[in-house]
């Protein structure tokens, strides 16, 4: 049995990934299989570190008062110290007292630092230690204390009020003038990008979100049961919410014909993803510093598959084949998305332990099994999570409200479908053809770099979002909604604001996380963290913490208003959709409190509200 050297709850010193700098750190827990203990800084960051990485406190006391005598390194420090505009001015003389304070002052350099992992990143990027410095480096904390003091000149900068004032001065590209100065910036900007990521090697998972695990077990049969009791509900007359729909018989939700329509469907969508056509791109370096590849041609997808109907159409297919039978349907796409989570979760035991997702590692089958076990799962260099999230489902949601809208020209003898059906299908056909056009955001989001590819992400892609965003468009066919064309421009005008909101926030986070030196981005201010990265604090992420969100909302809410006031059902997607965001917007804080630690919390103080202004 491997015997761990430090317990839990016990404060130690933990060195800082890719640096030589230790940190006061208290132990949270060890992992007996990875050999890894996960350590919580001061300002809130959780990593896990290697035993060889942690030394106590009293060992690092001792070796540092032993090197504060004699170390060459506590020399180039005190010229480092003299440098920071922090200190006295060169030259002016130093009083005894002084030196003495200054002599303290290093002695508790490490304790102060522990504050200052927000800005470290900074002394990793720009200090530049001399090769000497670095090569110097044994592991020991005699070196450590070195580089600690020749950074801190950004102890100033752990004055709470000044820090992000300062921060930011030193980045904003509209605080400087010439063209030259703004050269300067970029090259320092990619120089905070250079920074080598913190590897994070995944552990369990001990926060256990959506209620655990009883939670979890019990989302396995409500979400299935809700599809179908909305979906019950809305082919009734009168689908007002306490009027309960009949249980039709059990065998009527199923048809193997329907069920092979299905395959066709997926495997069909699989076929034009593997097609070689769009360019391949690299993902977000993963927690083993590796990058997947992924290629972008959902858009292509979409335009074959518009072809392939547009040929069905002309062969005379009854595309309202799809609304006659939208049960069975509905239930064809729950059976393969419950197959295709067991498989997911049995290969999962085999995939290796970097290859976790950080959420869905805890170990309890049910919880790991619904959040997803493993973070990518693929096929050779076919990645199922990737091509779920936005073709089978997405592509498949236009079509079905295709096949409403015609259902509905038929049933009622239109000539022209009505105007809330148009808008219906318009506003979310615009969501779903700029989704496809932006894949490549697709890489920076939660579902591709937090979340595992388990029941949750494979029922929401396959059966959520085609089955429950079309109520909508299933709602009119049955209950046709007359709408004038003032308030069609209206709501028309709610859309695109929404849409506006959404599409800019989000191409706004994604270039800055691609290319954080582009030009276009240069009139943006971000708060530098401890990783790397930067946090936007101008543009629409100043403006609220998940701004995309935002515009998502009143996007949702345009798309249920075409349906009138008579009934509540056709709102249930904005309903739910804010109650998903407002849980999904907590997560994400979560996570970010965890990654960036005090910078996040800077950003929480300058930018207070979370989704609505003045409200949330
Ligand atoms: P986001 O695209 O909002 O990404 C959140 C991440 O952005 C954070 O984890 C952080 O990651 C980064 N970030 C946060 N604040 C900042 C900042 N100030 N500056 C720079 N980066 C920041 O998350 P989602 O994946 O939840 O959403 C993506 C889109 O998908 C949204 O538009 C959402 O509305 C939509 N969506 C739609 C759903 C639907 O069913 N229709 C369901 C869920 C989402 P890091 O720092 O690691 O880069």
């Amino acid at each position: 049995m491997p015997s761990r050297k430090f317990a839990d709850g016990e404060v130690v010193m933990g060195r800082w990934p890719g640096s030589v700098l230790y940190y006061e750190v208290q132990v949270t827990s060890y992992d007996d299989v990875a050999h890894l203990y996960t350590v919580k800084y001061k300002d809130g960051t959780e990593l896990a570190l290697k035993e060889s990485d942690i030394r106590s406190q009293s060992s690092f006391k001792h070796r540092k008062s032993q090197s504060s005598s004699s170390s060459p390194s506590r020399r180039s420090s005190s010229r480092s110290r003299s440098r920071s505009p922090g200190r006295p001015a060169k030259g002016r003389r130093r009083s005894a007292s002084q030196s003495r304070e200054q002599k303290d002052d290093k002695k508790k350099t490490i304790q102060e630092t522990s504050l200052a992992l927000p800005v470290l990143v900074l002394c990793i990027g720009f200090c530049k230690p001399s090769e000497n410095n670095t090569k110097r480096y044994n592991g020991e904390p005699e070196s450590t204390e070195k580089n600690a003091t020749s950074c801190t000149i950004l102890e100033q900068k752990l004055k709470p009020d000044l820090e992000i004032k300062h921060v930011l001065e030193q980045y904003s590209l509209r605080s400087r003038r010439d063209e030259k100065k703004k050269e300067e910036i970029y090259s320092e900007k990619k120089s905070f990008v250079a920074v080598k990521p913190v590897e994070k090697v995944p552990t369990k998972t001990k926060e256990l979100e959506f209620g655990g695990r009883i939670g979890t077990f019990m989302m396995i049969f409500l979400l299935p049961v809700t599809v179908f009791y909305l979906l019950l509900m809305c082919k009734q007359d009168d689908p007002s919410l306490l009027n309960f729909p009949p249980l039709p018989a059990l065998e009527s939700f199923w048809d193997g014909k329907v069920f092979g329509v299905f395959l066709l469907w997926f495997l069909l969508q699989a076929v034009f993803h593997l097609l070689p056509i769009g360019k391949v791109v690299e993902g977000l370096p993963l927690s083993s510093g590796r990058k997947l590849q992924y290629r972008i041609n959902g858009f292509y997808a979409f335009i074959f598959t518009a072809a392939a109907i547009g040929v069905l159409l002309y062969l005379q297919f009854e595309l309202h084949y799809l609304y006659d039978h939208f049960m069975q349907f509905a239930a064809s796409a729950v059976a393969f998305s419950l197959a295709l989570s067991i498989y997911l979760y049995v290969r999962s035991l085999k995939a290796p332990e970097e290859e976790l997702a950080p959420g869905g590692n805890s170990g309890y089958f049910i919880y790991d099994f619904f959040t997803g076990h493993e973070l990518n799962p693929r096929i050779g260099s076919f990645d199922l999570k990737y091509f779920c999230e936005l073709r089978p489902g997405l592509i498949g949601w236009v079509v079905i409200n295709l096949a409403m809208l015609l259902a509905e020209m038929k049933i009622h003898n239109l000539s022209v479908p009505s105007l809330s059906m148009i808008l219906v299908n318009g506003f979310q056909l615009l969501y779903v053809v700029d989704a496809l056009w932006n894949e490549e955001a697709l890489l920076t989001t939660m579902d591709i770099t937090h979340d595992g590819f388990g029941f949750m992400l494979a029922f929401g892609d396959l059966v959520w979002v085609p089955f429950v965003y079309t109520l909508q468009a299933f709602y009119l066919v049955g209950h046709p909604t007359t709408i004038t064309w003032p308030v069609a421009a209206a709501i028309t005008v709610l859309n695109c604001i929404g849409y506006y909101i959404f599409r800019s926030a989000n191409s706004q986070k994604n270039n800055f996380r691609r290319n954080p030196a582009d030009p276009k981005l240069a009139n943006l201010k971000f708060i530098p963290t401890a990783t790397g990265k930067g946090l936007l604090v101008t543009g629409w992420w100043g403006f609220v913490r998940h701004p995309n969100y935002l515009g998502d909302i009143i996007m949702a809410l345009a798309w249920s208003l075409p349906c009138g006031f008579n009934h509540i059902l056709p709102y249930f997607y904005v309903i739910y959709f804010i109650c998903l965001l407002v849980h999904r917007e907590a997560r994400d804080e979560h996570h970010c409190k965890q990654k960036y630690g005090l910078a996040w919390e800077r950003y929480c103080q300058r930018v207070p509200y979370r989704i609505f202004p003045y409200i949330y």
